[in-house]
């Protein structure tokens, strides 16, 4: 009998995470440390017996699905913003989004495992995951078997090719940043610097300067621009 070809899945959990939309969110798990999110197990896997010796464990993989281009379709050929927007590679030679099956993998580092008022929630920190982001597979981290010391990173070998440019505070956003601290309890702008050090925006803007971009991070706006040898945090917008 020949093999299936096609599968029907379900989400085992549901991401909760600081990052509103795609743009800000970097391209990698681990490149933002200070990016806080946690699963929230769905039924009927909402039960603390399934997570039963993942407390030993320090990292997971995540298999998910890329719940926010679900609609739009695949390409054989993609521009990897690594490379500058300006070389296209194999689909399955880089991990971009849109892809025949929009199912992502991240390995991420995870924190408290709990349960409030009935639910069940694992803590990550620095996962690249949209709030919303459902959640195929969970798997503990294998140092023995996943950490490839003598691995090579084909057009990728490490998280950035271009230096990175200093973040600068204007007052009005240095005085928000603490104003939200104090009010939230969150470390808002380590996670910012953080953020916009990756130099989120797309490969065709990033020569211009002076524009205004937004990140949605948990209920605020955070605007900011590039600077000729710089970002500057401009301020932050209750959203
Ligand atoms: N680490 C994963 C992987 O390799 O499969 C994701 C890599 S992908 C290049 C990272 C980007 O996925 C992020 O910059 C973010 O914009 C996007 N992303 C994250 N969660 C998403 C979701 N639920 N739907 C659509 N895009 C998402």
């Amino acid at each position: 009998m020949p093999p299936p070809n096609s599968f029907t899945l379900s989400t085992i959990g549901i991401v909760h995470s600081c990052y509103k939309e795609k743009f800000g969110i970097p391209r990698q798990p681990g490149l933002v440390t200070e990016a806080t999110a946690k699963i929230e197990l769905l039924p009927p896997y909402n039960r603390l017996d399934v997570l039963d010796g993942l407390d030993g464990f320090s990292h997971i993989w995540i298999q998910f699905i890329f719940h926010a281009c679900i609609t739009e379709n695949w390409k054989a050929k993609i521009r990897p913003p690594r490379l500058g927007g300006k070389i296209k590679m194999g689909i399955f030679a880089t991990r971009a989004t849109h892809r025949p099956n929009p199912i992502g993998l991240s390995v991420v580092k995870i924190g408290r495992i709990y349960q409030e008022k009935q639910k069940i929630f694992i803590d990550l920190h620095g996962a690249d995951l949209l709030d919303g982001t459902p959640v195929l597979d969970i798997k503990p981290y294998l140092p023995y078997a996943d950490s490839i010391t003598d691995a090579k990173g084909g057009f990728a070998p490490t998280p950035s090719q271009s230096p990175k440019k200093p973040i600068i505070f204007s007052e009005q956003a240095k005085t928000q940043c603490e104003q939200y601290q104090s009010l939230h309890k969150r470390e808002i702008s380590t996670l910012i610097e953080q953020i916009v050090e990756q130099d989120p925006r797309p490969s065709y803007l990033s020569e211009q300067t002076h524009r205004e971009h937004g990140i949605k991070l948990w209920d605020i706006n955070v605007k900011w621009c590039a600077r000729n040898d710089h970002f500057e945090i401009l301020r932050i917008e209750q959203e």
